[in-house]
């Protein structure tokens, strides 16, 4: 039985929601890290590729006063709180803004992330948005920005419609599964939303990135690939580019708790190469930039390979050639193999044990 059809068997329960909610609250708030709300996060450039050409692209965070849900829960694995500034106002992000463009050349992309969402209002007004995006769009082929699909209405996107031809949606969906969405990932959201943001996107002209959570907590490695392919496979008619993002481990997370109590590792570089190769037939980007991987916070395989395995995994993010996946060979990926089998004979996934699990791991964070 796959982890979808076996969730698929229980219903959502309040009661343990509400623990994983109340557990998430509770690591949030020993972070809350206020950063100057006039300095960028970071900024850096890299490779991307539009149409199939290369390019780079240039990437900055903004701090903005955080994600909404962050600060009421938040997701098991994102450290983003960390990244906000509760002194974030529209003139000190666009100070911000500013100097990070000052790094702009001849890049033909810009990624804009912030600590959360850039279409919440609450990070970032009507104003402010309009301001940056009416700046940069004679100025680059694209723009991506994320944000929770919650806010992508007819009616909040009715002043950012006139951006659309470059403007690029990217939505944090995780899984199609609700059940590893609401226990696993702690998103309030579920499936059914993602499909009518991205419907609503479509109708209105936007383009679609979404992103896929690989080993959210609870879920073997080997569900997890089997989820990642699965969710990828359905998704494909309501988006553009999907994006595998391995786990890995943020400051002051659900995640971060239960690696250090030794009850998760981020999954192998094995299995990113795994589910790429596995989904290169449809007619979609599929690509993954994993982040800190090669370190024991990221995803990462023995230690010998990874810097040849992360080569292979950016090649074929950019150019979807098959062949760099592979010609990528380490002896360490028998080991990855035998570990799929283990983990999925310690950790079924199957309903009482899903629901067993959550309730012991509650009520550790309980007892802290
Ligand atoms: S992953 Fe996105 S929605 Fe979830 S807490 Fe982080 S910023 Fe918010
Ligand atoms: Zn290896």
């Amino acid at each position: 039985m796959t982890v979808s059809e076996a969730m698929e068997a229980i219903p959502l329960s309040r009661t343990v929601l509400k623990s994983i909610r109340s557990a998430a609250s509770h690591e949030r708030q020993r972070a809350m890290r206020d950063l100057d709300p006039y300095d960028y996060v970071a900024c850096w450039t890299e490779a991307e590729s539009i149409d199939g050409r290369d390019c780079d692209a240039l990437v900055f965070i903004l701090a903005t006063k955080g994600c909404s849900w962050a600060l009421r829960s938040g997701c098991s694995m994102c450290g983003y709180t960390n990244d906000s500034s509760s002194r974030a106002t529209d003139e000190s992000i666009w100070s911000q803004y500013q100097k990070a463009t000052k790094n702009l050349k001849d890049q033909r992309v810009v990624k804009i992330y912030t600590s959360g969402s850039f279409l919440d209002t609450f990070e970032i007004s009507h104003q402010l948005r309009t301001k940056i995006l009416s700046d940069l769009y004679p100025r680059v082929d694209e723009v991506v920005v994320e944000t929770r699909h919650e806010y992508i209405t007819e009616k909040n996107l009715a002043d950012v419609l006139q951006f659309r031809q470059k403007l690029m949606l990217a939505v944090g969906l995780e899984s199609s599964n609700d059940k590893i969405l609401n226990y696993s990932v702690n998103k309030p959201s579920n499936y059914a939303h993602y499909l009518r943001a991205t419907r609503t996107a479509a109708e209105m002209g936007f383009r679609v990135k979404s992103y896929l959570m690989l080993k959210p907590p609870f879920v073997s490695e080997l569900d997890s690939i089997e989820d990642a392919v699965k969710t990828t496979e359905e998704i494909t008619s309501y988006t553009d580019t999907v994006s595998i993002n391995p786990t890995n481990i943020q400051k002051d997370t659900i995640v971060e708790l239960m690696w250090r109590k030794g009850n998760y590792r981020p999954p192998w570089l094995w299995s990113v190469v795994e589910v790429l190769r596995r989904t290169h037939h449809l007619d979609r980007r599929v690509l993954s930039k994993p982040t800190g991987a090669g370190t024991i916070r990221g995803a990462h395989n023995c230690g010998k390979c990874d810097d040849r395995v992360m080569e292979a995994i950016a090649d074929y993010s950019v150019h979807r050639d098959i062949s760099s996946l592979e010609k990528v060979q380490c002896e360490c990926k028998s080991v990855w193999k035998s570990e799929l089998a283990i983990s999925e004979l310690s950790q079924p996934s199957y309903p009482a044990d899903y629901r067993m699990k959550i309730a012991k791991w509650s009520g550790s964070i309980a007892g802290i």
